[in-house]
C-alpha cells in the first residue's frame, strides 16, 4: 500500500516466453480479424509483432477456427515470427480441445464454459449449484489433462459482464462473483496436478475490475497452492483518449499494487495501437525489473531488497492496514468548505483546478491566460478550469496581481495564488479566495505561520507539501503535524496536497495519518508533469491521480502539465469519468471487437459517439457480439449488440427490446429508441 513491490508469481510456461516471476511484465493484444480469414489474420498478426507485441491473442468461436489456428501458427512460423499464440473460448469446449494443439495458452470464461448462461435470474438449490460444478468438471477435465500433455498454459479469464447464471443466483454480479468463478475452475485444475494456471477479472467499470483482482489475489493467494500470474486489462474501455484513460486507470492502479505479469489494453481501435500505449504503462515498472550494472542484470528481488536497505524511512509492516478498503469503494468522509460560488469536501463533486505558468510581470498574457481557463462564458457544468493558480515570488509582483484582480472583476473570485514565503503569505490571505502554500522540504515553519492558519480570514488555505524524495513518508507526518495542530486551535477552511512524483503512496500515507487523528481536511490531488510527451502524461496522471479517485481518495484535481489546455481539461474530466466520480458526458462502453464481430463496430462506435456524446451521465453499451453483452448491460442505460452478420440487437439495460436489425438503420433506431425512453436531449447547437 506504501511503496512498490511486485506480487512474486509462479513462473508460467508461454512458448519461448515465460510468464510471471521475475520475468517482465508482458504487454499483449489480440487480433479482430475472422480466425477462418487465414490470410487477413497472419497479416495482422505480423503487423502486432512489427509493432512489438509480445503475445498475441485469437477468437476461437468454434471447432473449426480451432483447426485454422494450425495454418495461422504453420504460416507464422514460416515467416520466423515466433510471438506465443493464445486462443480466446467462449462456450465451446471442443474449440478449446482442439485449439490447444496450435498455441501456446488457452483462455477459458468461467462465466461460459460448459455452462449454460441464460442471464436468468433463476434460483438454485445447493444440489442444482453442486450438480453444475460436476457437470462443469466431466468437461473441463480432458481439457486439463490435454493442456498438460502439450506444455500449454491457461488462462482462467472472468468478465464481469459474463458470469454464470450459477454464480450470480449466489454471489450477484458483484467482485466477490468474479473472484468464485475463477477460483471454480482453479480448484478444479490444482485437484487434477495442473499448475500452468494465470487469472484475469476483467470489467469496464474501472473500480469493479481493480477490486476483483485485489480480492483474487487475496483469496486465491490463501487458498491456492500457488500465486499464479495475472493478466490485466479493462474491458469495452472504448476509443481515443477515453479508453486510454481508462485502461491505465485500471492496469496502472494494480501496477502501482504490485500486481500483474502481462497486459492488454484494450481499445475500440486497430489492434496496433494497444500496443504502445501497452509498453508505455509497464515500462516503469519493467525499468524497475532489471539494472544493469559491471555485473550484468540483477533480478528483481535484488533490486527491491536493495531499494529497500537504501530506503531513508522506517521499514513498513506487512500487515499494515490500508487507509480505505480495497476491495469496495467509499469516499473518504471530508469537511465541506464554500469556496467562491463553489463548495469542495464532502458529497460534492470533486472539483478541477489548473495552473497558469505566464510570469505576472507579463501582465496581459496572464490575464488572457487566466479568461481562456476560467471561460467565465460557459456554463458552470462544462468542461473547464473552475480554480486557476497562479504564482507570486516577490513583493513587487503584488502590485500586478491587484491591478489583474480588479480587471477580472467576478471572474477573479476563481484565481487561487500559491508562493512559498511566509510573509507573501500573509499579504495574499486578504486578496484573493485561496492562497497555497508551498512548505519546501526541509523547511521551519514556526508558531508565526501557524498563527496565520487561525481565526477569520478571506481566504480558503491550502497546505502543500513540495516532496522530492520518492518513496519517503515525511510529506504525511508534516501536513498531518500541521493539521492535528490547526484543528486543536479550531482552525477550519483548509486544504492539504503533496506535490511529489509518486502520489498515490504519499497520499494513502496521508489519509492514514489523517484517519487515525480524525482529521477530515479536504484532500487537492495534485499531478505534475514536464514531459512533452502526450501519451506518457496522459498515462502518468491517469495511474497516478486515477488510482488515488478510485480508492476515494481526493475533493480536488489540480494538474500543473505542459499538455495544452483543452487536451489537459479532457484529461482531468476523463479521469474524474473513468473513476465514476464525475459524470460529464455520456459514459461509452464499447468492445475492441475480434472475430466474433460481424458488423463494422469502430464505425458504429464513431457514429453513435457523434450523436450522443452530449447527453451526460448516460451510458452506452457498444458490444460486437452477445458475449460480454447482456452483463455489461447491466451496468450501461442501453446497448448496441451484434447479433450476426449486418444485424444488431438494441438493449435497454439488461432486456432486448429490438432483435436482428439491419446494421444500416440501427444508429438511428438506437436514437430514437432513446428518445422514446425520455432520455434525449437536443444538442448544443455546435454538435450534428
Ligand atoms: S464482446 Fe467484443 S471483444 Fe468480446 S468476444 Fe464479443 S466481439 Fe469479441
Amino acid at each position: 500500500m506504501y511503496q512498490y513491490r511486485r506480487r512474486l508469481t509462479r513462473e508460467v510456461a508461454f512458448g519461448n516466453l515465460a510468464l510471471g516471476g521475475y520475468q517482465p511484465i508482458r504487454v499483449e493484444s489480440m487480433t479482430n480479424t475472422h480466425t477462418m480469414d487465414t490470410a487477413a489474420t497472419v497479416l495482422q498478426c505480423r503487423r502486432l509483432y512489427e509493432a512489438g507485441c509480445e503475445i498475441i491473442r485469437l477468437t476461437v468461436p468454434t471447432e473449426r477456427d480451432a483447426e485454422n489456428l494450425r495454418n495461422i501458427r504453420d504460416q507464422l512460423r514460416r515467416d520466423r515470427i515466433t510471438t506465443p499464440l493464445v486462443a480466446d473460448i467462449h462456450f465451446s469446449a471442443r474449440a478449446a480441445l482442439k485449439a490447444v494443439e496450435f498455441v501456446e495458452n488457452v483462455r477459458i470464461n468461467p462465466g461460459n464454459y460448459a455452462t449454460s448462461q441464460k442471464f436468468s435470474n433463476n434460483e438454485y438449490s445447493e444440489e442444482e449449484y453442486l450438480k453444475e460444478i460436476e457437470h462443469v468438471r466431466i468437461e473441463f477435465a480432458p481439457l486439463v489433462e490435454k493442456a498438460r500433455q502439450f506444455g500449454v498454459s491457461m488462462r482462467i479469464g472472468t468478465n464481469h459482464g459474463s458470469l454464470s447464471d450459477r454464480v450470480v443466483s449466489r454471489y450477484g454480479n458483484s467482485a466477490e462473483g468474479m473472484v468464485e468463478a475463477a477460483l471454480e475452475f482453479a480448484r478444479m485444475s490444482e485437484e487434477m496436478g495442473y499448475y500452468d494456471t494465470l487469472f484475469s477479472m476483467k470489467s469496464s467499470n474501472v473500480r469493479v475490475m481493480i477490486q476483483a483482482y485485489r480480492l483474487l489475489a487475496e483469496k486465491a493467494d490463501a487458498e491456492l497452492r500457488y500465486p499464479y500470474p495475472l493478466h490485466l486489462g479493462v474491458t469495452e474501455a472504448g476509443d481515443g483518449d477515453e479508453g486510454r484513460v481508462k485502461s491505465a486507470m485500471g492496469i496502472g492502479a494494480l501496477l502501482e499494487d504490485g500486481f500483474g505479469d502481462t497486459i492488454r489494453v484494450s481499445l475500440t481501435e486497430d489492434p496496433v495501437n494497444e500496443v504502445p500505449v501497452g509498453f508505455a504503462l509497464v515500462k516503469k515498472y519493467n525499468d524497475f525489473h532489471l539494472v544493469k550494472g559491471d555485473k550484468g542484470s540483477l533480478p528483481l528481488k535484488h533490486v527491491i531488497e536493495s531499494r529497500n536497505r537504501k530506503s531513508h524511512h522506517k521499514a513498513l509492516s506487512s500487515r499494515e492496514e490500508p487507509p480505505f478498503n480495497p476491495f469496495s469503494y467509499q469516499r473518504r468522509k471530508s469537511s465541506q468548505i464554500a469556496l467562491a460560488d463553489l463548495v469542495v469536501g464532502g458529497d460534492n463533486l470533486p472539483r478541477v483546478e489548473s495552473e497558469v505558468h505566464a510570469l505576472l510581470s507579463g501582465h496581459e498574457a496572464v490575464y488572457e491566460e487566466l479568461l481562456q481557463r476560467l471561460a467565465p462564458e460557459k456554463p458552470q457544468d462544462s468542461i473547464r478550469s473552475e480554480f486557476v493558480a497562479l504564482r507570486v515570488n516577490t513583493f513587487e509582483e503584488l502590485d500586478a496581481l491587484d491591478l489583474l484582480l480588479g480587471k477580472l472583476g467576478e471572474a477573479a473570485r476563481f484565481v487561487v495564488v500559491s508562493t512559498a514565503d511566509v510573509e507573501l503569505f500573509a499579504r495574499l490571505l486578504g486578496r484573493v479566495s485561496k492562497v497555497r502554500f508551498d512548505i519546501v522540504e526541509g523547511e521551519r515553519l514556526g508558531e508565526e505561520f501557524l498563527q496565520l492558519l487561525e481565526g477569520e480570514r478571506r481566504a480558503v488555505v491550502e497546505l502543500c507539501f513540495i516532496h522530492a524524495c520518492a518513496g519517503s513518508s515525511v510529506p504525511a507526518e508534516v501536513l498531518a503535524h500541521f493539521a492535528k495542530k490547526s484543528r486543536s486551535r479550531g482552525a477550519e477552511r483548509l486544504f492539504f496536497s503533496v506535490i511529489s512524483r509518486e502520489p498515490v503512496f504519499v497520499y494513502r500515507r496521508l489519509v492514514q495519518l489523517f484517519n487515525s487523528n480524525s482529521l477530515d481536511y479536504p484532500l487537492v490531488v495534485r499531478f505534475k508533469n514536464e514531459a512533452s510527451d502526450k501519451l506518457e502524461t496522459l498515462i502518468d496522471a491517469s495511474v497516478q491521480a486515477g488510482t488515488l479517485f478510485c480508492d476515494g481518495i481526493g475533493d480536488m484535481l489540480a494538474f500543473d502539465t505542459s499538455l495544452p489546455l483543452d487536451d489537459e481539461l479532457q484529461l482531468a474530466f476523463n479521469i474524474l469519468q473513468g473513476a465514476r466520480v464525475r459524470m460529464s458526458k455520456t459514459e461509452f462502453i464499447s468492445c475492441p471487437g475480434c472475430g466474433r464481430t460481424y458488423f463494422e463496430l469502430e464505425k458504429a462506435a464513431a457514429a453513435i459517439k457523434q450523436r450522443t456524446v452530449h447527453l451526460k451521465g448516460l451510458k452506452i453499451g457498444i458490444m460486437g457480439c452477445i458475449v460480454n453483452g447482456p452483463g455489461e448491460m447491466a451496468d450501461a442505460d442501453f446497448g448496441y449488440v451484434g447479433a450476426g452478420k449486418n444485424r444488431i440487437s438494441l438493449y435497454v439495460g439488461r432486456e432486448c427490446v429490438e432483435e436482428n436489425i439491419l446494421e444500416e438503420d440501427a444508429v438511428e433506431r438506437l436514437i430514437n429508441l432513446i428518445k422514446e425512453r425520455g432520455k434525449w436531449v437536443d444538442p448544443p447547437c455546435c454538435l450534428p
